[in-house]
């Protein structure tokens, strides 16, 4: 992960993501989508994409699979103002395509920025595409609704929303993917709490 650079901020990197002219997404985007949350979020949220809705508002998740993420935080008791989401790759490939290596590449950095100005706690992957970008490998099942941790992050990972969409039985376990997530975070507060009580 990128050390966090002198005078960075997450307005910075927005503004360098919505003029950025660093592989071919930038000629077909309505609007770059840098992500939106707060700098003290303990969870950070990553998707694949932004799609045609995120491409209109320049928001992400604010389609079809944003309204299931926030229904579905919301039963977790995770608030959407509290944490940040953002996507591996900032702008919509044509078509919703899968991103392609080279915008992959040439958008890492941004997401590195990001998550080293806002050290969260978890960052949640949602959907393998993420998942093999930012922990390698094609199958995202055996770490699937657990903390893994990786060069002292830990990371979650579980269902894209939008996979719910075309399958009804995504439902109920993204849905319990991201109370355990709720669960964990908690937890570790509780755990902080009590450390930091045995010091008071
Ligand atoms: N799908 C994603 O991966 N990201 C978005 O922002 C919207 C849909």
């Amino acid at each position: 992960m990128a050390a966090q650079k002198p005078d960075d901020s997450l307005e910075k990197i927005a503004t360098e993501v919505r003029g950025c002219p660093l592989c071919k997404l930038a000629r077909t985007r309505k609007n770059a989508v840098p992500g939106e949350g707060q700098i003290s979020a303990k969870i950070m949220f990553i998707g694949e994409a932004p799609g045609r809705s995120e491409d209109e508002k320049g928001r992400p998740f604010v389609g079809a699979a944003g309204k299931i993420l926030d229904n579905l935080l919301n039963k977790a008791g995770i608030e959407r103002s509290q944490v940040f989401i953002t996507n591996i790759v900032k702008c919509r490939p044509p078509n919703n395509r899968v991103p392609e290596e080279d915008e992959l590449t040439s958008c890492r950095p941004y997401l590195d920025r990001q998550i080293a100005l806002i050290k969260p706690k978890v960052i949640c992957i949602l959907g393998r595409t993420a998942y093999a970008s930012i922990l390698g490998g094609s199958s995202m099942t055996v770490n699937r609704g657990k903390i893994v941790e990786r060069a002292g992050q830990k990371y979650f990972s579980t269902f894209h929303p939008a996979a719910v969409i075309y399958n009804k039985n995504l439902h109920s376990a993204l849905e319990a993917d991201l109370k355990k997530l709720a669960r964990e975070i908690n937890k570790e507060e509780e755990e902080n709490k009590v450390s930091l009580e045995d010091y008071s």
